[in-house]
Protein backbone atom coordinates (compact mmCIF):
# COMPACT_ATOMS: atom_id res chain seq x y z
CA UNK A 1 0.00 0.00 0.00
CA UNK A 2 1.41 3.36 -0.95
CA UNK A 3 0.98 6.50 1.57
CA UNK A 4 0.67 9.62 -0.65
CA UNK A 5 1.09 13.08 0.60
CA UNK A 6 -2.02 14.66 -0.65
CA UNK A 7 0.08 18.04 -0.92
CA UNK A 8 2.43 16.49 -3.26
CA UNK A 9 1.30 13.67 -4.57
CA UNK A 10 4.21 11.87 -3.71
CA UNK A 11 4.74 8.48 -2.31
CA UNK A 12 6.13 9.04 1.57
CA UNK A 13 6.21 5.29 2.24
CA UNK A 14 5.17 1.82 0.96
CA UNK A 15 3.98 -0.79 3.71
CA UNK A 16 2.60 -3.98 3.67
CA UNK A 17 -1.09 -4.38 4.47
CA UNK A 18 -2.12 -7.53 6.38
CA UNK A 19 -3.58 -10.29 5.05
CA UNK A 20 -6.58 -11.78 7.01
CA UNK A 21 -4.78 -14.76 8.40
CA UNK A 22 -2.34 -11.89 10.13
CA UNK A 23 -5.64 -10.16 11.10
CA UNK A 24 -6.82 -13.43 12.90
CA UNK A 25 -3.67 -14.01 15.00
CA UNK A 26 -3.91 -10.82 15.93
CA UNK A 27 -7.38 -11.18 17.46
CA UNK A 28 -5.90 -14.49 18.62
CA UNK A 29 -3.35 -12.49 20.43
CA UNK A 30 -5.27 -9.69 21.69
CA UNK A 31 -8.22 -12.41 22.89
CA UNK A 32 -5.73 -14.06 25.00
CA UNK A 33 -4.43 -10.96 26.63
CA UNK A 34 -7.84 -9.23 27.18
CA UNK A 35 -8.63 -11.14 30.53
CA UNK A 36 -5.40 -10.51 32.11
CA UNK A 37 -5.90 -6.53 30.80
CA UNK A 38 -9.28 -7.59 32.73
CA UNK A 39 -7.71 -8.04 35.70
CA UNK A 40 -5.50 -5.34 35.88
CA UNK A 41 -7.18 -2.67 38.39
CA UNK A 42 -8.45 0.09 37.11
CA UNK A 43 -6.16 2.93 38.56
CA UNK A 44 -3.14 1.15 36.66
CA UNK A 45 -5.27 1.14 33.32
CA UNK A 46 -6.10 4.74 33.93
CA UNK A 47 -2.73 5.30 34.25
CA UNK A 48 -1.28 4.11 31.31
CA UNK A 49 -3.90 6.74 29.58
CA UNK A 50 -1.96 9.55 32.12
CA UNK A 51 1.27 8.28 30.01
CA UNK A 52 -0.06 8.23 27.15
CA UNK A 53 -1.66 11.55 27.45
CA UNK A 54 2.36 13.19 28.22
CA UNK A 55 3.09 11.46 25.19
CA UNK A 56 1.14 13.22 23.11
CA UNK A 57 2.67 16.33 23.99
CA UNK A 58 6.18 15.57 24.20
CA UNK A 59 6.30 13.81 20.86
CA UNK A 60 4.00 16.49 19.43
CA UNK A 61 6.14 17.73 16.43
CA UNK A 62 6.99 14.70 14.92
CA UNK A 63 2.87 13.38 15.54
CA UNK A 64 1.35 16.92 13.91
CA UNK A 65 3.95 16.66 10.90
CA UNK A 66 3.21 12.76 10.02
CA UNK A 67 -0.75 14.06 10.29
CA UNK A 68 -0.26 16.80 7.79
CA UNK A 69 2.44 14.74 5.55
CA UNK A 70 -0.34 11.81 5.07
CA UNK A 71 -3.88 13.53 5.42
CA UNK A 72 -2.72 17.68 4.27
CA UNK A 73 -4.22 18.63 7.39
CA UNK A 74 -2.15 22.30 7.63
CA UNK A 75 0.01 22.26 10.25
CA UNK A 76 -1.38 24.60 12.80
CA UNK A 77 -4.61 22.28 12.87
CA UNK A 78 -2.71 18.94 13.19
CA UNK A 79 -0.89 20.75 16.99
CA UNK A 80 -4.85 21.68 17.59
CA UNK A 81 -6.17 18.35 16.72
CA UNK A 82 -3.37 16.54 19.47
CA UNK A 83 -4.39 19.68 22.11
CA UNK A 84 -8.43 18.42 21.41
CA UNK A 85 -6.93 14.90 21.90
CA UNK A 86 -5.65 15.54 25.23
CA UNK A 87 -8.49 17.41 26.47
CA UNK A 88 -10.75 14.41 25.51
CA UNK A 89 -8.37 12.40 27.37
CA UNK A 90 -8.30 14.32 30.51
CA UNK A 91 -12.34 13.31 30.37
CA UNK A 92 -11.68 9.85 30.58
CA UNK A 93 -8.42 10.02 32.89
CA UNK A 94 -10.63 11.95 35.37
CA UNK A 95 -14.14 10.32 34.95
CA UNK A 96 -13.74 6.86 34.40
CA UNK A 97 -13.42 5.66 37.94
CA UNK A 98 -16.87 7.07 38.57
CA UNK A 99 -18.48 5.58 35.80
CA UNK A 100 -17.31 2.31 35.80
CA UNK A 101 -17.83 1.71 39.68
CA UNK A 102 -19.80 -0.74 40.58
CA UNK A 103 -23.13 0.48 42.04
CA UNK A 104 -25.25 -0.48 44.83
CA UNK A 105 -29.15 -0.29 44.43
CA UNK A 106 -30.41 -1.70 47.62
CA UNK A 107 -28.00 -2.97 50.54
CA UNK A 108 -31.33 -3.14 53.34
CA UNK A 109 -33.26 -5.55 51.85
CA UNK A 110 -32.95 -9.07 52.34
CA UNK A 111 -31.91 -9.13 48.74
CA UNK A 112 -28.68 -6.98 48.13
CA UNK A 113 -29.02 -5.77 44.57
CA UNK A 114 -25.84 -4.36 43.09
CA UNK A 115 -24.41 -3.39 39.25
CA UNK A 116 -21.16 -4.31 38.06
CA UNK A 117 -19.91 -3.44 34.73
CA UNK A 118 -17.53 -5.46 32.80
CA UNK A 119 -15.58 -5.34 29.42
CA UNK A 120 -17.20 -6.36 26.12
CA UNK A 121 -14.35 -8.45 25.54
CA UNK A 122 -12.39 -7.47 21.96
CA UNK A 123 -13.58 -4.79 19.98
CA UNK A 124 -12.90 -3.57 16.42
CA UNK A 125 -12.22 0.05 16.09
CA UNK A 126 -12.82 1.05 12.54
CA UNK A 127 -11.25 4.80 11.86
CA UNK A 128 -11.94 7.46 9.41
CA UNK A 129 -8.78 9.59 8.50
CA UNK A 130 -10.43 13.07 9.10
CA UNK A 131 -9.24 13.17 13.01
CA UNK A 132 -7.60 10.28 13.32
CA UNK A 133 -6.38 11.59 16.74
CA UNK A 134 -10.19 12.81 18.19
CA UNK A 135 -12.03 9.93 16.57
CA UNK A 136 -9.30 7.68 17.48
CA UNK A 137 -9.13 8.64 21.41
CA UNK A 138 -13.27 8.34 21.46
CA UNK A 139 -13.36 5.00 20.97
CA UNK A 140 -9.91 2.78 21.92
CA UNK A 141 -9.21 5.08 25.08
CA UNK A 142 -12.60 4.14 26.97
CA UNK A 143 -12.47 0.73 25.41
CA UNK A 144 -8.79 -0.10 27.45
CA UNK A 145 -9.83 2.05 30.54
CA UNK A 146 -12.99 -0.39 30.69
CA UNK A 147 -10.77 -3.44 30.17
CA UNK A 148 -10.78 -4.23 26.70
CA UNK A 149 -8.80 -5.51 23.99
CA UNK A 150 -8.84 -3.02 20.75
CA UNK A 151 -7.82 -4.47 17.02
CA UNK A 152 -7.35 -0.44 15.44
CA UNK A 153 -7.99 -0.15 12.07
CA UNK A 154 -6.98 2.90 10.94
CA UNK A 155 -7.99 4.07 7.67
CA UNK A 156 -5.64 3.56 4.72
CA UNK A 157 -5.25 7.59 4.64
CA UNK A 158 -3.71 7.51 8.19
CA UNK A 159 -1.86 4.38 8.74
CA UNK A 160 1.32 6.15 9.66
CA UNK A 161 -0.58 8.18 12.46
CA UNK A 162 -2.30 4.47 13.55
CA UNK A 163 1.02 3.24 14.13
CA UNK A 164 2.28 5.82 16.02
CA UNK A 165 -0.90 5.85 18.16
CA UNK A 166 0.49 2.41 18.75
CA UNK A 167 4.00 2.29 19.60
CA UNK A 168 2.77 5.45 22.06
CA UNK A 169 0.44 3.27 23.82
CA UNK A 170 2.96 0.59 24.12
CA UNK A 171 5.63 2.66 25.59
CA UNK A 172 2.90 3.99 27.86
CA UNK A 173 2.26 0.57 29.30
CA UNK A 174 -0.27 -0.63 27.02
CA UNK A 175 0.41 -4.63 26.02
CA UNK A 176 0.82 -5.90 22.65
CA UNK A 177 -1.51 -8.65 23.17
CA UNK A 178 -4.11 -6.04 24.45
CA UNK A 179 -3.98 -3.16 21.55
CA UNK A 180 -3.01 -4.04 17.52
CA UNK A 181 -3.44 -1.90 14.46
CA UNK A 182 -4.83 -3.67 11.40
CA UNK A 183 -3.20 -2.16 8.32
CA UNK A 184 -5.25 -1.79 4.80
CA UNK A 185 -7.73 -0.68 3.15
CA UNK A 186 -11.46 -2.00 2.22
CA UNK A 187 -10.48 -5.66 2.99
CA UNK A 188 -8.47 -5.74 6.02
CA UNK A 189 -11.97 -3.70 7.21
CA UNK A 190 -14.29 -6.82 6.20
CA UNK A 191 -11.60 -9.31 7.48
CA UNK A 192 -12.73 -7.89 10.91
CA UNK A 193 -16.49 -8.18 10.22
CA UNK A 194 -15.40 -12.13 9.78
CA UNK A 195 -13.94 -12.91 13.02
CA UNK A 196 -16.11 -13.54 16.36
CA UNK A 197 -15.35 -10.08 18.27
CA UNK A 198 -17.51 -8.71 20.94
CA UNK A 199 -18.41 -4.86 19.48
CA UNK A 200 -18.02 -2.84 16.21
CA UNK A 201 -17.36 0.73 16.52
CA UNK A 202 -17.31 2.32 13.07
CA UNK A 203 -16.40 5.88 12.28
CA UNK A 204 -16.75 6.36 8.55
CA UNK A 205 -19.46 7.17 5.84
CA UNK A 206 -22.96 6.51 5.76
CA UNK A 207 -22.37 3.22 3.11
CA UNK A 208 -19.80 1.73 4.91
CA UNK A 209 -21.58 1.65 8.40
CA UNK A 210 -24.57 0.42 7.40
CA UNK A 211 -22.78 -2.46 5.77
CA UNK A 212 -20.79 -3.35 9.12
CA UNK A 213 -24.21 -2.64 10.86
CA UNK A 214 -26.13 -5.20 8.45
CA UNK A 215 -23.12 -7.54 8.22
CA UNK A 216 -22.18 -7.97 11.95
CA UNK A 217 -26.06 -7.82 12.72
CA UNK A 218 -26.34 -11.43 13.19
CA UNK A 219 -23.66 -11.62 15.52
CA UNK A 220 -25.60 -10.16 18.19
CA UNK A 221 -23.21 -7.88 19.45
CA UNK A 222 -23.37 -3.91 20.13
CA UNK A 223 -22.20 -1.61 17.03
CA UNK A 224 -21.74 1.69 16.97
CA UNK A 225 -21.52 4.15 14.46
CA UNK A 226 -20.54 7.57 13.53
CA UNK A 227 -21.36 8.66 10.34
CA UNK A 228 -21.47 11.80 8.34
CA UNK A 229 -23.46 15.05 8.09
CA UNK A 230 -25.08 17.45 6.04
CA UNK A 231 -24.82 20.09 8.93
CA UNK A 232 -27.25 22.94 8.44
CA UNK A 233 -26.59 26.57 10.12
CA UNK A 234 -29.48 29.33 10.55
CA UNK A 235 -29.01 33.15 10.90
CA UNK A 236 -31.69 34.77 12.30
CA UNK A 237 -32.70 38.80 11.37
CA UNK A 238 -31.81 39.90 15.44
CA UNK A 239 -28.17 38.79 15.64
CA UNK A 240 -26.23 41.87 16.82
CA UNK A 241 -23.31 41.67 14.65
CA UNK A 242 -23.61 39.76 11.12
CA UNK A 243 -20.11 40.14 10.24
CA UNK A 244 -18.84 38.22 13.13
CA UNK A 245 -21.54 35.37 12.68
CA UNK A 246 -20.00 34.95 8.72
CA UNK A 247 -16.96 34.76 10.34
CA UNK A 248 -18.13 32.25 12.60
CA UNK A 249 -20.20 30.36 9.67
CA UNK A 250 -17.51 30.57 7.49
CA UNK A 251 -14.83 28.88 9.88
CA UNK A 252 -17.29 26.16 10.60
CA UNK A 253 -17.63 25.54 7.34
CA UNK A 254 -13.62 25.57 5.92
CA UNK A 255 -11.61 24.13 9.12
CA UNK A 256 -9.98 21.35 8.15
CA UNK A 257 -10.97 21.97 4.92
CA UNK A 258 -14.88 21.67 5.38
CA UNK A 259 -13.81 17.56 5.95
CA UNK A 260 -15.32 17.45 9.48
CA UNK A 261 -18.38 15.13 10.34
CA UNK A 262 -19.70 18.13 11.59
CA UNK A 263 -18.67 20.78 9.28
CA UNK A 264 -20.99 23.70 8.01
CA UNK A 265 -22.49 22.24 5.24
CA UNK A 266 -25.25 24.71 4.65
CA UNK A 267 -26.60 28.40 5.05
CA UNK A 268 -29.99 29.48 6.01
CA UNK A 269 -29.57 33.24 6.49
CA UNK A 270 -32.99 35.67 7.29
CA UNK A 271 -33.95 37.55 3.94
CA UNK A 272 -33.33 41.25 6.07
CA UNK A 273 -29.50 40.72 6.40
CA UNK A 274 -28.83 38.11 3.86
CA UNK A 275 -27.00 40.76 1.21
CA UNK A 276 -25.10 41.80 4.39
CA UNK A 277 -23.99 38.06 5.67
CA UNK A 278 -23.39 36.71 1.61
CA UNK A 279 -21.05 39.81 1.38
CA UNK A 280 -19.10 39.52 4.75
CA UNK A 281 -19.02 35.44 4.19
CA UNK A 282 -17.27 36.38 0.60
CA UNK A 283 -15.08 38.84 1.99
CA UNK A 284 -13.36 36.99 5.17
CA UNK A 285 -13.07 33.73 2.34
CA UNK A 286 -11.16 35.77 0.31
CA UNK A 287 -8.75 36.39 2.49
CA UNK A 288 -8.09 32.35 3.38
CA UNK A 289 -4.08 31.12 3.13
CA UNK A 290 -4.70 28.33 0.69
CA UNK A 291 -1.03 26.31 0.19
CA UNK A 292 1.52 24.36 1.90
CA UNK A 293 0.13 22.54 4.62
CA UNK A 294 3.13 22.52 6.34
CA UNK A 295 3.72 25.96 6.60
CA UNK A 296 2.24 26.93 9.91
CA UNK A 297 0.35 30.36 8.15
CA UNK A 298 -1.86 28.20 5.74
CA UNK A 299 -5.25 27.56 6.35
CA UNK A 300 -6.15 25.64 3.47
CA UNK A 301 -4.81 22.70 2.16
CA UNK A 302 -5.21 20.31 -0.04
CA UNK A 303 -8.39 17.58 0.17
CA UNK A 304 -6.87 14.20 1.42
CA UNK A 305 -8.28 12.29 -1.43
CA UNK A 306 -7.87 12.78 -4.70
CA UNK A 307 -10.95 11.21 -5.92
CA UNK A 308 -13.21 14.01 -3.68
CA UNK A 309 -11.84 16.89 -5.81
CA UNK A 310 -13.57 15.26 -9.00
CA UNK A 311 -16.77 14.87 -6.46
CA UNK A 312 -17.11 18.49 -5.59
CA UNK A 313 -17.13 19.45 -9.16
CA UNK A 314 -19.61 17.03 -9.98
CA UNK A 315 -21.66 18.65 -7.02
CA UNK A 316 -20.84 22.01 -8.06
CA UNK A 317 -21.60 21.12 -11.87
CA UNK A 318 -25.17 19.94 -10.82
CA UNK A 319 -25.82 23.07 -8.48
CA UNK A 320 -24.90 25.41 -11.95
CA UNK A 321 -27.32 23.53 -13.97
CA UNK A 322 -29.87 24.58 -11.17
CA UNK A 323 -29.25 27.88 -11.91
CA UNK A 324 -26.81 28.21 -8.73
CA UNK A 325 -24.15 31.24 -8.81
CA UNK A 326 -20.89 30.53 -7.76
CA UNK A 327 -19.47 34.03 -6.00
CA UNK A 328 -15.98 32.58 -4.96
CA UNK A 329 -13.70 29.50 -6.06
CA UNK A 330 -15.37 26.77 -8.09
CA UNK A 331 -12.52 25.52 -10.13
CA UNK A 332 -9.67 23.44 -8.54
CA UNK A 333 -6.57 25.16 -9.22
CA UNK A 334 -5.06 22.15 -11.48
CA UNK A 335 -1.33 21.31 -10.62
CA UNK A 336 0.33 18.91 -8.52
CA UNK A 337 -1.94 18.15 -5.39
CA UNK A 338 -5.35 17.49 -4.57
CA UNK A 339 -6.46 21.32 -3.95
CA UNK A 340 -9.38 22.89 -3.99
CA UNK A 341 -10.39 26.55 -2.89
CA UNK A 342 -12.83 27.78 -0.87
CA UNK A 343 -16.12 28.32 -2.76
CA UNK A 344 -19.14 30.20 -2.26
CA UNK A 345 -22.52 29.43 -3.50
CA UNK A 346 -25.50 31.21 -3.74
CA UNK A 347 -29.23 31.02 -5.35
CA UNK A 348 -29.23 27.50 -4.47
CA UNK A 349 -31.77 25.20 -3.15
CA UNK A 350 -33.13 21.13 -2.05
CA UNK A 351 -33.27 20.42 -6.00
CA UNK A 352 -29.88 20.74 -5.77
CA UNK A 353 -27.00 17.90 -4.48
CA UNK A 354 -24.72 20.93 -3.15
CA UNK A 355 -27.80 21.12 -0.61
CA UNK A 356 -28.71 17.89 0.62
CA UNK A 357 -25.38 15.45 0.01
CA UNK A 358 -22.82 15.47 2.33
CA UNK A 359 -19.93 17.53 0.61
CA UNK A 360 -16.84 17.08 2.81
CA UNK A 361 -14.66 20.13 0.87
CA UNK A 362 -14.59 23.61 1.64
CA UNK A 363 -17.51 24.78 -0.64
CA UNK A 364 -21.21 25.75 0.68
CA UNK A 365 -24.53 26.94 -0.18
CA UNK A 366 -25.72 29.61 1.17
CA UNK A 367 -29.96 30.16 0.65
CA UNK A 368 -32.14 32.92 1.64
CA UNK A 369 -35.37 32.24 3.80
CA UNK A 370 -38.19 34.43 4.57
CA UNK A 371 -38.58 33.22 8.58
CA UNK A 372 -38.22 30.81 11.22
CA UNK A 373 -40.69 28.16 10.03
CA UNK A 374 -39.25 28.22 6.69
CA UNK A 375 -35.34 28.09 7.92
CA UNK A 376 -36.36 24.57 9.69
CA UNK A 377 -38.43 22.73 7.76
CA UNK A 378 -35.43 23.28 5.45
CA UNK A 379 -32.87 22.01 7.82
CA UNK A 380 -35.15 18.97 8.85
CA UNK A 381 -34.65 18.03 5.13
CA UNK A 382 -32.40 15.77 5.28
CA UNK A 383 -31.63 11.82 5.85
CA UNK A 384 -28.84 12.96 7.68
CA UNK A 385 -29.51 14.13 12.32
CA UNK A 386 -25.53 14.92 13.23
CA UNK A 387 -26.16 18.82 14.63
CA UNK A 388 -27.76 21.70 13.39
CA UNK A 389 -26.64 25.62 14.45
CA UNK A 390 -29.01 28.34 15.00
CA UNK A 391 -27.59 32.05 15.58
CA UNK A 392 -29.87 34.50 16.89
CA UNK A 393 -29.82 36.99 20.07
CA UNK A 394 -32.77 35.76 21.50
CA UNK A 395 -32.94 31.77 23.73
CA UNK A 396 -36.29 31.21 23.21
CA UNK A 397 -36.57 31.60 19.55
CA UNK A 398 -32.97 29.86 18.65
CA UNK A 399 -34.73 27.40 21.13
CA UNK A 400 -37.93 26.97 19.50
CA UNK A 401 -36.08 25.53 16.07
CA UNK A 402 -33.48 23.62 18.25
CA UNK A 403 -36.28 21.63 19.64
CA UNK A 404 -37.16 20.55 16.43
CA UNK A 405 -34.22 19.28 15.12
CA UNK A 406 -33.71 15.45 14.83
CA UNK A 407 -29.79 15.93 15.35
CA UNK A 408 -27.75 14.82 18.39
CA UNK A 409 -26.18 17.59 18.54
CA UNK A 410 -27.71 21.50 18.55
CA UNK A 411 -25.87 24.39 18.78
CA UNK A 412 -26.98 27.95 19.82
CA UNK A 413 -24.55 30.89 18.63
CA UNK A 414 -21.47 28.44 18.15
CA UNK A 415 -21.07 25.35 15.41
CA UNK A 416 -18.61 22.68 14.73
CA UNK A 417 -17.87 21.99 18.16
CA UNK A 418 -17.41 18.45 20.03
CA UNK A 419 -17.02 18.45 23.85
CA UNK A 420 -15.86 15.78 26.01
CA UNK A 421 -18.72 16.04 28.37
CA UNK A 422 -21.13 15.24 26.39
CA UNK A 423 -22.74 12.73 24.24
CA UNK A 424 -21.70 12.85 20.56
CA UNK A 425 -24.06 10.81 18.35
CA UNK A 426 -26.07 11.38 15.75
CA UNK A 427 -29.40 10.48 14.60
CA UNK A 428 -31.09 8.85 11.46
CA UNK A 429 -28.22 8.14 8.63
CA UNK A 430 -25.68 9.92 10.78
CA UNK A 431 -25.01 7.03 13.02
CA UNK A 432 -26.14 5.27 16.02
CA UNK A 433 -24.81 4.89 19.76
CA UNK A 434 -22.78 7.62 21.46
CA UNK A 435 -18.84 8.44 22.15
CA UNK A 436 -17.93 10.90 25.20
CA UNK A 437 -19.74 11.65 28.18
CA UNK A 438 -20.66 9.20 30.18
CA UNK A 439 -22.80 7.27 28.02
CA UNK A 440 -19.20 6.65 25.93
CA UNK A 441 -17.72 5.60 29.02
CA UNK A 442 -20.34 2.93 29.30
CA UNK A 443 -20.75 2.07 25.84
CA UNK A 444 -17.38 -0.05 26.26
CA UNK A 445 -19.26 -2.09 29.05
CA UNK A 446 -21.83 -4.53 30.31
CA UNK A 447 -23.93 -4.10 33.01
CA UNK A 448 -24.26 -7.34 35.16
CA UNK A 449 -26.95 -7.51 38.15
CA UNK A 450 -26.10 -9.08 40.80
CA UNK A 451 -28.64 -10.54 43.48
CA UNK A 452 -27.31 -11.43 46.56
CA UNK A 453 -28.93 -13.53 49.73
CA UNK A 454 -27.03 -14.14 52.76
P1 LIG B 1 -15.09 5.31 4.87
O1 LIG B 1 -16.44 4.76 5.18
O2 LIG B 1 -14.67 5.34 3.45
O3 LIG B 1 -13.96 4.49 5.64
C1 LIG B 1 -13.95 4.37 7.05
C2 LIG B 1 -13.21 3.12 7.46
O4 LIG B 1 -13.93 1.96 7.02
C3 LIG B 1 -11.80 3.01 6.84
O5 LIG B 1 -10.91 2.57 7.83
C4 LIG B 1 -12.01 1.97 5.76
O6 LIG B 1 -10.83 1.27 5.41
C5 LIG B 1 -13.02 1.05 6.41
N1 LIG B 1 -13.78 0.18 5.48
C6 LIG B 1 -14.07 0.38 4.17
N2 LIG B 1 -14.80 -0.63 3.70
C7 LIG B 1 -14.98 -1.51 4.72
C8 LIG B 1 -15.67 -2.76 4.85
N3 LIG B 1 -16.32 -3.33 3.83
N4 LIG B 1 -15.68 -3.36 6.05
C9 LIG B 1 -15.06 -2.80 7.12
N5 LIG B 1 -14.38 -1.63 7.05
C10 LIG B 1 -14.35 -0.98 5.86
O7 LIG B 1 -15.06 6.76 5.52
P2 LIG B 1 -13.89 7.86 5.48
O8 LIG B 1 -13.78 8.43 4.11
O9 LIG B 1 -12.67 7.33 6.12
O10 LIG B 1 -14.47 8.97 6.45
C11 LIG B 1 -15.27 10.05 6.03
C12 LIG B 1 -16.67 9.90 6.56
O11 LIG B 1 -16.62 9.74 7.98
C13 LIG B 1 -17.51 11.15 6.33
O12 LIG B 1 -18.80 10.76 5.93
C14 LIG B 1 -17.55 11.80 7.73
O13 LIG B 1 -18.65 12.64 7.92
C15 LIG B 1 -17.55 10.60 8.61
N6 LIG B 1 -17.09 10.93 9.97
C16 LIG B 1 -18.00 10.92 11.00
C17 LIG B 1 -17.61 11.27 12.29
C18 LIG B 1 -18.59 11.32 13.44
O14 LIG B 1 -18.14 11.45 14.57
N7 LIG B 1 -19.89 11.22 13.20
C19 LIG B 1 -16.27 11.62 12.52
C20 LIG B 1 -15.37 11.61 11.46
C21 LIG B 1 -15.79 11.25 10.18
Amino acid sequence: MQIINPATEEVIQEIAEDSPEAIAKKFQLVKDGQSEWAAVPLEKRIACIEKFYALLDTEKEKLAETLTMEVGKPLQQSYNELNGARKRLEYFIKNSAKWLAEEWITEEDATREKIVYEPLGVIANISAWNYPYLVGVNVFVPALIGGNAVLYKPSEYAVLTGLHIQQLLYRSGIPENVFQVIIGKGPAGQALLELPLHGYFFTGSYRTGKYIAEHTASQLVPVQLELGGKDPLYVMDDVEDVEAVAAAALEGAVYNNGQSCCAVERIYVQEKIYNKFVDAFVANAKKLVIGDPLDKKTEIGPLSRKEQVAFLNQQLADAKANGARVLLGGNSAGGKGYFFPPTVVVDVSHKMKLMTEESFGPVIGIQKVKDDKEASELMRDTPYGLTAAVYSKSFERAEAVMKQMNTGTVYWNCCDRVSAGLPWSGRKNSGLGSTLSYHGIRAFVQPKAYHLRG
